[in-house]
């Protein structure tokens, strides 16, 4: 059983999974190039831990004992005691090759490495790696304390002996993994994307408002979030970057991105974080922009 995990990349992502991995009891090494990201992760985990406290999900006290579990570190040396390493730095495959590179040097030769990527195939990473046996996708969801699913991937040399380990991971952090293939997108952005560039052609070809497209999809599908307000959640260059994953690595014109999509990306109205995009976030309310 895997007792001593690291992570490397404390954004985002790389602070939910250290979150998760210390409740649980893992003893969590989070590592970044930067300071700041790794002072940020921690009060970002205390913060969310304590909301986690007032919802009654745990006693302060777990709160305390989980957060001493994690170190932060500058330094890939502090991965040498590490029986796993889950790497969510930038999606970007240049700054992931030379994370394993200086990575692997410092590791035990056993030690399992997952990468958190979304778009990057599992395969040709383990190829830049020593350990392709023992290398494999663990793709976590946003916000990774709240939501349920992992999606293990693996590579075409991955172990079986490896894939059991990160099952047997995924259910000791409470959550349920769904094995996917290594091909684009994995599962759940090979299906919600095309939804979410429909729903953006649905708005460019006049079809619907935005008000009309999200009221839609929520009352006449069930879907908790309408899929624009979902979009601008996720970030529409992150939505973007997906579709053209899509397109260029199954060559297929269904996937095509949305004009309209493209045209907000270079506007940089990228959804929440710039505070706009189909919905203006400036006022106390999101405000739909078409
Ligand atoms: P982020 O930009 O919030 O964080 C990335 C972190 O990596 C930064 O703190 C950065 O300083 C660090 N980093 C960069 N180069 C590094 C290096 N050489 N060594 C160590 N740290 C380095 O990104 P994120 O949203 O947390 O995404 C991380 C990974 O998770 C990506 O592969 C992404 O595709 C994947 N992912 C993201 C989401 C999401 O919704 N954001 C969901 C699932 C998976």
């Amino acid at each position: 059983m895997i007792k001593r995990i690291g992570v490397i990349g404390a954004g985002q992502m790389g602070t939910g999974i250290a979150h998760v991995c210390a409740l649980s009891g893992l003893d969590v090494r989070l590592m970044d190039i930067s300071e700041d990201r790794l002072d940020a992760a921690m009060q970002a985990m205390d913060q969310n831990m304590e909301r986690q406290v007032r919802r009654g999900l745990f006693e302060e006290v777990e709160k305390h004992e989980a957060l001493l579990r994690v170190r932060t570190s500058t330094s890939m040396a502090d991965m040498s005691d590490r029986q796993m390493v889950v790497e969510a730095a930038t999606e970007d495959e240049a700054v992931k090759k030379t994370v394993f590179q200086a990575l692997i040097p410092h590791l035990n030769s056993e030690a399992i490495i997952a990468t958190n990527t979304s778009s990057i195939p599992i395969t040709r990473l383990a190829a830049a790696t020593d350990r392709p046996g023992r290398f494999i996708g663990m793709h976590f969801m946003n916000p990774v304390p709240m939501m349920q699913l992992v999606e293990v991937i693996r590579g075409i040399a991955t172990e079986d002996e490896t894939v059991g380990a990160v099952r047997d991971l995924t259910k000791a952090l409470g959550k349920q993994a769904v094995s996917s293939e290594d091909f684009p997108a994995f599962i759940v952005n090979r299906i919600l994307l095309p939804m979410i560039n429909e729903a953006v052609y649905t708005l460019y070809e006049g079809v619907g408002s935005v008000e009309a497209i999200d009221t839609a999809m929520k009352l006449g599908a069930n879907h908790p979030m309408g899929p624009l307000e979902l979009a601008d959640f996720i970030g529409l260059d992150t939505c973007l970057s997906v579709m053209q994953v899509l397109y260029e690595g199954l060559a297929d014109s269904k996937y095509r991105p949305c004009p309209l999509l493209v045209k907000y990306v270079e506007a940089g109205w990228l959804g929440r974080k710039t505070g706009r995009g189909f919905y203006d976030y400036s006022g106390p309310e999101p405000i739909p922009t078409r």
